[in-house]
């Protein structure tokens, strides 16, 4: 078969398997006697389709369910779908706006799925103007592109994030939350969108997945103008410099402005009155007048400390960033060293706004930071080392971030003041601040850690909600069970990963959960407000424990009351004045509450690495707070992401690989095949195309295998000792196998058993022949199908039915190796085999001339005994007389010796795990083969036989390493 035609037929085995399955509802789990295996992975979100990043986490989940589910157990991998938040509705707008690119983009994606004509294509892109249609398309889609997969998933238990049934059960989730103390209202700064007046978070803001916007306060110091009431506002990171201000910088064609805030006058940039209106909400902030940057250069102001500061002015100062206005200190900022120098050899521009030449020249860096090793001014050191002389060269940031980093870590102040004097940086910056702001000399300003903008382009800014709602993951008790029941009881595979986990719940705070805007759950306390996405995602694995019960009785959302979950869930209350409440039949409430606790907890939730810092510990804690111990989640197993030939998938590359394109394209197997055995799970996965059609090679090749053995006519008896290694090698994959795939590593055990079975295969046929190989697969054929079934369920189950397997291979019980067939000493031997063939060969190359016959000489056994002897005994003079006087070899005592000597240099424990028998019966049986491979003419004999014939060489035979002689 062509390439061409074997997808072809691959694609039709895989429509046939995937309707057999669905119509004998061969996943569909019910609670039995078995144990049980719940595993999820997180619904997926859907605003569009999704790329095969997604589909490695999906496939990695369902190979584990379809070998947990061989094992034993009664296995459910559920899945919903994800439609909570804003970016579903930010597309809808787009489109209803008639944004271009994201209409030929959402354009593009119907064509994908649909075979409608244009007009079809163009009355769904129209529905889309409704955010709730596009959300319901997409998860439409995203199932069948699952299906096509060949996911062993539950569908009778899937919803959406936006129905109903599941608001009512998030209103009980949050109710729940506040009960436990966890919800709070208050003031709180988030970052907020300036186009939708609300916060947003990384869901929705543009990249923020992959580079994240975090908030950062910085100390906004008040300098008095002199001669005047007002106060410039001079932002630093770095509080604690304020001993080392030499002077002030203000970006000259900048705009500022005066503002009368709490009885106070501040001077800060255009761009700067924004946010700090948003900073401070309740207050009443007014513009005096604007200011030109210029008109402030040259005039003075005093520092909290009293000293006399002159203002100067300075290109790198961006207004856009915090007050616009910042302090030089030129000792350890290499920004303001830089700036500085500039200046002193600028001598005109300083001229322009009438300032003394004098004056500036005189400013030199005060050093009031000793760092070991730093001798001199910190900044100017590094400025000189890195060669920088502009103060716009973007290496700037790289000086900055390397001084702060070792001030920070070794730096000791040396100034006089006796409460800061020989206080650590970290100290000193921390308790400047508090000085500060207690002294009412500073103030906080809230500043984006880079510039963002919404997934509709509105610009991010830091903003101070005065009645955000947040989940409070601060609180001592939940933070404090949380790590101590990740540390003792979770389990996390790769375990490096446990690190994170615990990490992120140490610097944890408050998390707003809800917005003002978005699909999903009303707030029940306040229904102006939404539950955002990563807050209505955190429990919803109990909710596909009885979704499906819901729907089968047809109930009502109003049916579903916090008494049904409660007693469903945490066994509270009466089930009788439930159903009296609710309305629900008493036997349906208790069904509901079997079924939960058959299910519950979560044995293994799969998931790719970025959902670490955020969802998995909010699942983690969110059980914690609500559920009992005993339902709190047991496993948690993490993929790294896919890029494709060595680069980054994303949209504006145009390098995106949809997951709706594999199936047509690479077939499901292949795609799984690949995903399964190109990377461990903890490192990234190269999506390249040709190792992807190599790996087709490799199903296409087993597949023929496969039928061939089926149909091969074998009598022969399977017993020689090729037959025993072939038997022995294939057990032993198949148990290490199974190993690796319990511990999670899939790639080696993807790799056992089917890469290494390929050349295992291909091995015994060389040493044997054809129909020897196809006879030997048709007898381990059942056992390797079984093994790859996890990941290849389609083509194996096809095998499987040809081979008049009965019933779905899918269901069948996971092989167990025969470990009795093992045979270390025969696989050693087999494997000095290829050695011996590998020596002869060399030996070959050196002679000219055509040689006709080698032989192969094989060690005596009291070469073998004697080493055995000398490893137990260790001692050479005692294995010479027992061996000379058990082998009658008085006058060689010099050939014992020598072979004691060549085992305790070369030191091969292989010898005394083999016996001399069985090397000179697989060189014998090998006769053949080693012919085949060299072209000579093989003769195996012992040694003593080759001393009497005159053989030269002979008496070099060493165990394992027979001598050659070749006529
Ligand atoms: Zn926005």
């Amino acid at each position: 078969m062509k390439q061409e035609e074997f997808l072809k037929w691959l694609r039709s085995i895989e429509l046939k398997w995937q309707k057999l399955w669905k119509e004998h509802r061969v996943f569909e789990a019910e609670p039995s006697d078995k144990p049980k295996f719940f595993i999820t992975v997180p619904y997926p979100y859907t605003n569009g389709p999704l790329h095969i990043g997604h589909g490695r986490t999906y496939t990695i989940g369902d190979i584990i369910a379809r070998y947990m589910r061989m094992k034993g157990f009664n296995v459910l991998y559920p899945m919903a779908f994800h439609i909570t938040g804003t970016p579903i509705i930010a597309i809808s707008e787009k489109i209803s706006r008639g944004d271009p690119i994201e209409l030929s983009r959402y354009r593009e994606y119907i064509s994908m799925y649909t075979k409608g004509d244009h007009e079809t294509v163009s009355n769904i892109l129209k529905s889309f103007t409704n955010p709730l249609n596009l959300a319901v398309f997409f998860a439409e889609r995203i199932a069948a592109d699952f299906e096509a997969l060949g996911y062993s998933i539950d569908w009778r238990r899937k919803f959406h994030t936006g129905e109903p049934i599941y608001n009512a059960f998030v209103t009980w989730h949050f109710l729940k939350l506040n009960e436990k103390e966890l919800i709070k209202r208050g003031e709180h700064v988030v970052t907020f969108c300036l186009l939708h007046q609300q916060p947003e978070g990384e869901d929705d803001i543009e990249d923020a997945d992959i580079n994240p916007v975090d908030i950062i306060e910085y100390v906004s110091i008040k300098f008095r103008l002199k001669n005047s009431d007002e106060y410039l506002l001079a932002s630093t990171l770095r509080p604690e410099t304020l001993f080392g201000a030499t002077n002030i910088w203000i970006n000259p064609d900048a705009t500022y402005v005066t503002i009368s805030w709490r009885n106070e006058r501040l001077i800060l940039s255009r761009e700067a009155l924004v946010k700090f209106k948003y900073q401070h909400p309740n207050d009443n902030v007014t513009v005096i007048n604007e200011i030109r940057g210029y008109e402030l250069v040259g005039r003075k102001a005093y520092s909290p400390l009293g000293t006399e500061l002159l203002i100067l002015p300075a290109e790198f100062v961006d207004p856009g960033n915090a007050t616009g206005i910042v302090y030089s200190e030129p000792s350890d900022a290499p920004y303001d060293y830089v700036a500085l120098m500039d200046i002193k050899n600028n001598p005109v521009k300083l001229e322009k706004y009438g300032i003394s030449i004098d004056e500036v020249k005189a400013i030199e860096p005060i050093k009031i930071i000793d760092v070991p090793g730093v001798n001199g001014h910190h900044a100017e050191i590094i400025v000189k080392q890195m060669g920088i002389i502009d103060q716009r060269d973007p290496r700037l940031e790289d000086a900055t971030r390397i001084v702060y980093k070792e001030q920070f870590y070794k730096g000791r102040m040396i100034v006089e003041d006796p409460v800061f004097k020989g206080l650590s940086v970290q100290e000193a910056k921390e308790r400047m601040r508090n000085r500060l702001y207690s002294m009412n000399q500073a103030i906080p300003f809230y500043e984006v850690s880079r510039k963002a903008k919404c997934r509709s382009g509105g610009e991010i800014i830091v903003a101070k909600i005065s009645d955000q709602w947040f989940i409070d993951y601060s609180l001592d008790w939940l933070k404090n069970s949380g790590k101590k029941f990740v540390e003792e009881k979770l389990i996390v595979i790769p375990d490096k990963y446990k690190k994170s986990i615990l990490n992120t719940i140490d610097w944890l705070d408050k998390r707003p959960c809800a917005r003002k805007r978005g699909l999903g759950t009303k707030l029940p306390f306040d229904k102006d407000w939404i539950i955002e996405s990563l807050s209505d995602s955190t429990i919803y694995m109990a909710f596909y424990t009885i979704v499906h019960h819901i729907r089968n009785a047809g109930l009502k959302p109003e049916q579903l009351k916090p008494s049904l979950f409660d007693y469903v869930f945490l066994g509270l209350g009466d089930p009788v004045k439930v159903s009296e409440e609710t309305g629900i039949n008493v036997d349906l409430v208790e069904k509901m509450r079997r079924e939960f606790l058959y299910w519950y907890p979560v044995d293994l939730r799969h998931t790719g690495v970025a959902h670490l810092s955020n969802h998995l510990t909010f699942y983690i804690l969110n059980h914690i707070a609500i559920f009992g111990e005993e339902h709190w989640p047991r496993m948690i197993t993490l993929n790294e992401l896919v890029i494709r030939e060595g680069d980054k998938m994303s949209k504006s590359k145009g390098n995106v690989i949809l997951l709706r394109e594999i199936a047509e394209k690479y077939s499901a197997d292949v795609f799984r095949l690949y995903v399964a055995s190109a990377a461990n799970l903890d490192t990234v996965l190269d999506w390249r195309e040709k190792d992807v059609l190599s790996v087709l090679d490799s199903l296409k090749k087993f597949i023929d295998i496969a039928s061939e053995s089926i149909k091969a006519n074998c009598r022969k008896p399977m017993n020689r000792l090729i037959d025993k290694w072939f038997f022995s090698r294939f057990n032993k994959l198949l148990r290490e196998a199974s190993e690796s795939l319990d511990k999670m590593e899939i790639r080696d055990y993807i790799q056992k058993i089917f890469f290494q079975f390929l050349k295992l295969f291909d091995k015994y046929r060389e040493a044997t022949c054809d129909e020897d190989s196809y006879c030997i697969t048709r007898t381990v054929l059942d056992k390797l199908l079984k093994a790859l079934n996890p990941v290849i369920p389609h083509v194996t189950e096809e095998i499987w039915e040809w081979m008049g397997g009965e019933k779905f291979l899918s269901l069948q019980n996971w092989p167990t190796p025969d470990d009795f067939l093992i045979n270390d000493e025969l696989e050693i031997l087999f494997d000095n085999l290829d050695r011996i063939v590998d020596d002869l060969k060399n030996v070959l190359a050196v002679y000219k001339s055509v040689k006709n016959t080698a032989y192969i000489i094989v060690a005596s056994p009291w070469k073998r005994e004697a080493i055995s002897l000398y490893v137990k005994w260790r001692d050479t003079r005692k294995v010479i007389e027992e061996i000379r006087d058990k082998y009658g070899l008085k006058g060689r005592e010099q050939e014992i010796v020598s072979v004691v000597n060549q085992f305790i240099k070369e030191y091969d424990e292989n010898i005394i795990k083999t016996s001399t028998e069985l090397e000179y019966a697989v060189y014998s049986e090998a006769k053949n083969y080693i012919e085949k491979k060299t072209s000579l003419n093989i003769q195996v004999v012992w040694e003593e036989e080759a001393r009497s014939l005159n053989i030269p060489r002979a008496n070099r035979a060493y165990p394992l390493k027979p001598a050659f002689y070749i006529e």
